[in-house]
């Protein structure tokens, strides 16, 4: 249940599950000046989606530890765990790409649920189990996708995953609810939307509209382009983030979302434009393909985050155009992020 916000960091020891990866690497990076003094253990099994680079970045900090591990190693899991005490558990470490999830969904319920699993059942069978929360970042695509005249989705909307990547998902929101009424687990449930910025895979779409349009290569655009995604800024995300664990609300769910809702051509114009305006990229270099929609493709999300902002007090810090503006900046800068290969 929702309780009045404290309004300070109170975990010392920070266990970050999937800290190479775009958002949990964002997250690294604030909580080192948020909360100085917290010592942070990134474990990550190191996948396609972690990059060299983004591992390198974070080694450098203050109070900073990384440990290669795969969250379906369970007596691994089981050890790290009684070694490093976590009093808060930051889980970012998922499959994140819905493509591959239906190219080959299995490793989606490893990591995604399996992973969660395992960390639930480590939590229950240990003294830790009064003294750590358990807080598992998740995503509105839970939730199914809306029709144009759909309310937004909020926290109570019904679960209806369309794609093995967002089944693996809503899977392992029902496994916390339940372990943690069953066992009384603390736990929490952020539901974002669409994050967009540094660090992100060139195989989600930002990335690759602005990387594509750089190399003068066509973006492809699947369907009639006109799927609807609710965008945020990652740093929004963070913050919103620090401020639900720096209040005393545990056992509860927060949608957060950018308040962004635009189409996928809408996006692929407006970040054309910035190229062309602010970047010197030739027309001629900036071009689409339509390919064949995805299987199961959904139609629009958009999320309704009054929640958090009523009870919290969180407001986006970020204005849409000027956070693609910085991203297209940060990855003309680092175009080399992705061209060297993890250290699998
Ligand atoms: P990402 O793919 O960039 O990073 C995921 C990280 O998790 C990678 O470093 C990977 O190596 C690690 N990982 C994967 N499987 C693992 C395993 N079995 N054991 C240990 N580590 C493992 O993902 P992201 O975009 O940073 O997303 C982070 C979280 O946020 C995910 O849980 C995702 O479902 C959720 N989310 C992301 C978005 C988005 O727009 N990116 C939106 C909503 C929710």
């Amino acid at each position: 249940m929702s309780q009045k916000n404290k309004n300070s960091f109170q975990y010392k020891r920070v266990l970050v599950t999937g800290g190479g990866g775009f958002i949990g690497s964002s997250y690294i990076n604030s909580l080192t000046n948020f909360s100085p003094e917290s010592k942070i253990l990134n474990l990550d099994k190191i996948t396609y989606a972690t990059s060299e680079k983004t591992l390198k970045e974070l080694n450098g900090l203050k109070n900073y530890s990384f440990i290669k591990s795969d969250l379906i190693n369970e007596e691994n899991l089981r050890e790290i765990y009684e070694d490093f005490q976590p009093d808060l558990v930051v889980n970012f470490a998922a499959e994140s790409h819905v493509d591959n999830s239906i190219g080959g969904p299995v490793d989606f319920i490893k990591s995604n649920f399996v992973g969660v699993l395992n960390q639930l059942e480590i939590l229950r069978s240990s003294p830790l189990k009064n003294n750590c929360l358990f807080h598992q970042i998740s995503t509105d695509e839970i939730f199914g996708d809306l029709n144009l005249s759909d309310q937004s989705f909020t926290e109570d909307h019904p679960y209806r995953p369309s794609s093995p990547y967002s089944s693996s998902k809503a899977s392992a929101n029902h496994l916390i609810r339940a372990w943690s009424r069953t066992y009384n687990l603390n736990h929490l449930i952020t539901n974002c939307s669409n994050n967009f910025g540094p660090r992100q895979h060139p195989e989600k779409i930002i990335p690759k509209i602005i990387l594509n349009s750089f190399e003068g290569k066509a973006i492809p655009i699947y369907g009639d382009g006109l799927n609807i995604r609710d965008w945020l800024f990652v740093e929004d995300h963070i913050s919103a983030l620090l401020l639900i664990q720096s209040s005393d609300v545990i056992n509860d769910t927060f949608n957060i979302g950018g308040g962004t809702e635009i189409s996928n051509l809408e996006l692929l114009e407006t970040i054309f434009n910035i190229l062309s305006e602010k970047f010197n990229v030739q027309n001629k270099d900036l071009s689409k393909e339509f390919v064949k929609d995805r299987e199961g493709h959904d139609r629009r999300y958009s999320i309704n985050s009054s929640k958090l902002k009523s009870v919290l007090g969180w407001n986006q810090n970020s204005d849409f155009k000027k956070s693609l503006v910085s991203t297209v900046e940060w990855y003309k800068n680092n175009s080399e992020w992705w061209k060297i290969d993890p250290p699998l």
